[in-house]
Parts: structure tokens; C-alpha cells; sequence
């Protein structure tokens, strides 16, 4: 399960209009619990720059992922996902984003701005194989 703060969503889903024509992306903050799994929880969702500057693709700008894995560790926490935007496509793993699911512990969050509202839907990704993760959004 995916718990998003009130914060945190308003973040991601800022960043991904932000993005706009391109699609936008970001790191999600949180601790690990046992079993080396994020617990869910995510303390920040920190924007950062898509380096193909794309609207069809997104990498994760490496200066950003660098400063998010020094932003986690003096917490104490960890980078436990990513996020990024589709801008005209449902908020669904596209067969790149499989192909770059390199982490099977991480929740992959995907945004769309298809229609007036954003959709909002998270997943593990494992073995080329997608699930859906149930997102619950809370008070801060
Ligand atoms: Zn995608």
C-alpha cells in the first residue's frame, strides 16, 4: 500500500502539470520496514528534472537522484519509488516503463493528465510483471 500525505500528492501532482508539454518525474522518500520492503509511508515526494526533457519519456535527472539518496539517508530513510507523469495516456506502466523498472522493491507511481482530473495509480513492478498498489491519501 501506498500512503501519500496530503504534501507529498500535492507535490507530485504540482511537478507533474509543471511538466507539461514533457513528461515530469520524481523520487519518492521513505523508510523500509522488514524484509527490506518500502513500508508504504512516504515522508517527501521530491520533484526532479526529467533528463530527456521528453513527452514521451522520462529519466531521472542523476544529479537529482544523487541529492534525493543524500536527502534520504539523513533521515535515515531511503529513495522507495519513483514517480512520473503521462501526459495524454493512462496512468499505466508503458512497455519502457517495464523495461526500466530496475528495483523490485520500489513502488512506481504513475500520473496521468489525460482528462480535467489527474489520476493517480501505483505499482510494483517485478519480473516484467505489473500489480497494481492500493494508494491511500492522507492528512498530513
Ligand atoms: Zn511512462
Amino acid at each position: 500500500m501506498l500512503r501519500l500525505g496530503h504534501q507529498a500528492h500535492l507535490a507530485l501532482v504540482g511537478h507533474a502539470y509543471d511538466g507539461l508539454p514533457n513528461e515530469a518525474c520524481g523520487l519518492l522518500i521513505g523508510p523500509f520496514g522488514a524484509h527490506a520492503e518500502p513500508t508504504g509511508r512516504i515522508s517527501e515526494a521530491r520533484p526532479c528534472r526529467n533528463a530527456d526533457a521528453s513527452a514521451v519519456t522520462y529519466t531521472v535527472d542523476p544529479r537529482d537522484m544523487l541529492a534525493a539518496m543524500r536527502a534520504a539517508k539523513t533521515r535515515g530513510e531511503e529513495i522507495v519509488g519513483v514517480w512520473h507523469s503521462h501526459t495524454h495516456t493512462d496512468p499505466y506502466p508503458s512497455p519502457t516503463d517495464v523495461r526500466q523498472a530496475v528495483d523490485p522493491a520500489w513502488l512506481y507511481v504513475l500520473v496521468s493528465l489525460r482528462d480535467l482530473a489527474p489520476m493517480l495509480r501505483a505499482y510494483r513492478i517485478r519480473d516484467g510483471k505489473i500489480a497494481e498498489v492500493a494508494v491511500v491519501l492522507e492528512h498530513d
